[in-house]
């Protein structure tokens, strides 16, 4: 009997996750996958899209024939109920038995920690399609009657990345759209310092970012939590209020309901903790990659700040799951072991017509190297990365860097 693989989610997690054990047991396996999403979506270019620089064709690919050249199953539905014990899933189209389970269902948005957002219009967030979409719906209102702009993430937010991303992409479109005096820009974070990431800064990162703000006449507040949103004003928790004509808030992610619900498997976020073989700590079945599986915060900050769950870490994560997958439907123990902090930390930030290359041999403490190079190159690095991520990972080839 060919063993049976089910992975949840088909992003940069699922996607890597199904191929990868495919790939790795030369199809000797029946591997499925279920997504609530029936396309691709490359999250790092949501940062352009509310200036109308990319629209969700150019960004997304239809995941059936990806895995369908490959002979992988690809279900568009949700999974509903996780049954650990009696190795189900129950989806939206139907009950799935497995033997392995690979839960790649990422990150929710979670705004409970600020009161007001979802009741204001001109606020927004980039972190799912949807809410980018919108964001650029606003945009364009904003620019017709154009005023002061905050851009930030809150307190317990990790995607810190993409917060720095947008705030020097709408200081780049400002420019040139010749609003900079009359749209006056804010960062504000939870950060105890500028360019903390969430993974505690690199060396020479808050200089250079400070740098970079004063030159763009950015306005910075930092380590301060958001208490509420109301229409045209942010309440910070420090009692200072920031007014705004358009803002955009990074929130913290949560984990999907359908994983927090399972006894035993998440933590209180809904992230599943995990060995360095990305199996569940309880359930040695189940393997969790990418936003989806836990890691631990290894310092306190007043301000409580996430780690970000990025792109390359997912991969990898994804490849060591499918490695050690591979080897126990070979009756094998797991082979393949890297803790998230060990994963190296790759990323481009874009600034518009410029960036930030930002590399360290560890995503967390304690480090070896870690250095941000900037410069135009780095914009130009990021759009060619995104073609050549896109034309890889619709074509499945997985296996490439
Ligand atoms: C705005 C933004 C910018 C970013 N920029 C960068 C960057 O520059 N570089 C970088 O490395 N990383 C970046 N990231 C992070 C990167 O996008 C994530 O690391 C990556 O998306 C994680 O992949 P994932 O597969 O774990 O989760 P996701 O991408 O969240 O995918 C989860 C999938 O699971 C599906 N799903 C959810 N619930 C269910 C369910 N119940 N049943 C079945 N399927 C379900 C979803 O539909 C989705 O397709 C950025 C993220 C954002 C939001």
């Amino acid at each position: 009997m060919r063993k049976k693989v089910l992975v949840l989610g088909g992003n940069f997690g699922g996607l890597n996750a199904a191929l990868g054990v495919q790939h790795e047991v030369e199809g000797d396996v029946e591997v499925t996958v279920v997504s609530a999403a029936d396309r691709f979506l490359f999250n790092p270019s949501l940062i352009w899209l509310p200036f109308g620089k990319r629209r969700a064709a150019d960004i997304t690919f239809p995941l059936a024939p990806t895995f369908g050249m490959h002979g992988v199953e690809f279900v568009h539905a949700a999974a509903t109920v996780i049954d650990p014990r009696a190795r189900v899933v129950h989806t939206t189209k139907g009950v799935h038995s497995y033997d392995y389970l690979v839960i790649a269902t990422g990150y929710r948005n979670t705004f409970d920690v600020l009161p007001g957002f979802d009741s204001v219009d001109e606020a927004h967030t980039i972190t799912t399609l949807e809410d980018a979409v919108k964001a650029g719906e606003g945009w364009r209102r904003f620019l017709d009657d154009p005023g002061p702009v905050v851009i930030g993430a809150t307190q317990g937010a990790g995607c810190f990345g993409a917060a720095y991303e947008f705030l020097f992409n709408t200081a780049y479109q400002l420019k040139k759209a010749g609003l900079r005096r009359r749209a006056p820009l804010t960062y504000v974070t939870a950060e105890p310092f500028l360019g903390h990431f969430g993974i505690g800064g690199l060396p020479g990162g808050e200089k250079l970012l400070k740098m970079f703000c004063k030159k763009e006449g950015i306005q910075t507040v930092t380590g301060v939590a958001m208490e509420e949103l109301a229409p045209g004003k942010l309440r910070l928790a420090d009692g200072r209020d920031l007014h705004y004509a358009y803002a955009m808030i990074v929130p913290p992610f949560t984990g999907q309901d359908v994983v927090a619900a399972v006894p035993d498997l998440a933590d209180d976020k809904g992230f599943v903790p995990v060995h360095d073989t990305y199996q569940s700590l309880a359930y040695p079945d189940v393997y969790a990659v990418g936003v989806a599986a836990a890691v631990q915060v290894p310092w306190t900050t007043a301000i409580p700040v996430g780690v970000p769950k990025t792109g390359f870490p997912t991969e990898v994560q994804a490849r060591v799951a499918a490695a050690n997958i591979a080897a126990r439907i070979r009756g094998e123990e797991p082979v393949a072991h890297k803790e998230f902090g060990a994963i190296p930390a790759i990323c481009v930030m874009d600034a518009g017509n410029n960036g930030v290359m930002i590399l360290a041999d560890r995503m967390l403490p304690p480090r070896k190297f870690g250095v941000m190079i900037p410069g135009p190159q780095a914009h130009a690095a990021k759009l060619m990365f995104e073609k050549y991520f896109l034309w890889k990972s619709r074509h499945g080839y997985v296996r490439l860097p």
